[in-house]
């Protein structure tokens, strides 16, 4: 008996017990510090239900005097029927959790455990839960609001939320975009269900590149997207060492741009190129033969300059009319560009039917084989000209320069001596070169 009065002393519990008339037989000190209001020390060899009616008299618990009956009532029907432990809070403000249990031989052992830490850990958790989950919520709502697509990644680069202005963007992406779900194997699914185009052929180096610029988290990149969409990517490492993103759909700015340069490049074209015939336009020519000539001079690159100039072309137009005129201006035209092979050769209309031939790097007699060659292939275009009195065909004639690169020649001066020329072959009778 020593020895048990002993164990129950040593038990980190409350302890209590009433044999089968329901009378309080034994308890430990423990329960009489745990529960001060409960008089247990007068209740030895009393019953439960006097130790109820002795509490209520001191108050503890403080229940109105017209309910006291229905209240011990209420305690003695559920004596011992517990099927699970009673949390409860006491007046010296602590939580105690009671175990009732009644023995085969009709005795009733009650045990209270103090559960105040636990209780308090417990709502100090939830508390934290729900602070977090205002934070979160509070997140939500301000990603929510951004114009732009968001999301955002752990340290672990998982998805920590996104708004749906991102999934928008995404479409092909959005049955993975949980919380949790890693950026790769987002990606990875991107890449599979064709949601990035110039991923398509060669899937794996994407996929490496693009995770590499991810964890760069640097510079904004462009990414294209289905329909001919564009997007601007900005990728930044927060403080956590995640990643957040913004994706800005810059398909009208992409668009505008194309636009501009096609037209950019037309415009360029069209200010090179001669209206009426199609081939280079005088201030092209200009151009080329300033930037020729100071090569020339550099590096004394020789150059050819041709003037060629139709015969009696105001007859032409006297008797075909201007739009015959026109016509032939245009097979003229063709005559020289055919004659001009490389790049960085050029045949242009100077003016009227004038028109000039620029040849570089060529001797004396190339300059002068390709001047005999437009001649014959304005011969053999066999363009009728009947008031022509040198030949029943059209005819041109050509002034020639060679250029050598001398340093005390003008460009301006070139293309005076190659107008010389062109009126020494006039003069001569036309259909030659001089
Ligand atoms: P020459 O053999 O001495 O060169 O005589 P020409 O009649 O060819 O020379 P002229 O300078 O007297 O006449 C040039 C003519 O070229 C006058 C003009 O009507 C014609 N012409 C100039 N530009 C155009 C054009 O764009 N279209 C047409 N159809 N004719 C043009
Ligand atoms: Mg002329
Ligand atoms: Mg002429």
């Amino acid at each position: 008996q020593l020895h048990l009065h002993e164990a129950m002393e040593a038990m980190p519990a409350g302890l209590e017990i009433y044999d089968e008339q329901d009378r309080l037989i034994v308890y430990n000190q423990h329960l009489a510090q745990m529960a001060p209001h409960i008089p247990v020390h007068e209740a030895l060899g009393h019953t439960y239900e006097h130790l109820l009616r002795t509490s209520l008299a001191n108050g503890a618990p403080p229940v109105p005097a017209e309910e006291q009956e229905a209240w011990i009532a209420n305690m003695l029907a559920q004596r011992g029927l517990h099927t699970g432990p009673q949390v409860r809070y006491y007046p010296t403000g602590r939580w105690m959790q009671l175990h009732e249990t009644r023995t085969p031989t009709g005795y009733i052992v009650c045990v209270r455990l103090d559960v105040t830490d636990h209780i308090l850990q417990k709502q100090a958790l939830d508390a934290s839960r729900q602070e977090a989950q205002l934070a979160r919520e509070l997140l939500e709502d301000a990603i929510e609001t951004l114009p732009e697509a968001f999301a955002l990644y752990d340290q672990d680069d998982r998805l920590v939320a996104c708004n749906s202005q991102f999934r928008a963007v995404y479409p092909l992406m959005t049955p993975l975009m949980r919380t949790g779900q890693s950026f790769e194997e987002m990606l990875r699914h991107g890449v599979l269900a064709g949601q990035f185009p110039e991923a398509l052929g060669r899937e794996d180096q994407w996929l490496s590149e693009r995770m590499h610029e991810h964890h760069a988290a640097g510079l904004a990149t462009m990414q294209q997207l289905p329909d001919q969409r564009w997007l601007r990517v900005h990728e930044r490492r927060t403080r956590s060492g995640g990643i957040a993103g913004v994706r800005t759909d810059v398909t009208e700015l992409v668009r505008k741009e194309q636009l501009l340069a096609a037209a950019n490049a037309q415009l360029a074209l069209l200010s090179t190129t001669d209206g009426l015939t199609g081939i280079g336009n005088r201030r092209h020519f200009d151009e080329r033969l300033g930037n020729e000539w100071q090569r020339g001079a550099r590096q004394q690159i020789p150059l050819s300059l041709l003037l060629v100039d139709i015969d009696h072309f105001k007859l032409y137009n006297d008797h075909y009319g201007h739009v015959a005129g026109d016509a032939c201006l245009r097979q003229v035209a063709q005559a020289l560009a055919r004659c001009v092979r490389r790049a960085d050769e050029l045949a242009a209309r100077y003016g009227g039917e004038e028109f000039v031939v620029l040849i570089r790097d060529t001797t004396r007699h190339e300059g002068e084989t390709i001047a005999k060659d437009i001649l014959d292939d304005v011969r053999n275009q066999k363009i009728e000209h009947k008031n022509s009195s040198i030949s029943e065909y059209l005819t041109v004639s050509i002034g020639l320069t060679l250029y050598n690169g001398e340093e005390d020649v003008t460009y301006p001066e070139i293309l005076k001596l190659a107008d010389q020329a062109l009126y020494l072959a006039k003069n001569e009778g036309r259909d030659r070169y001089q």
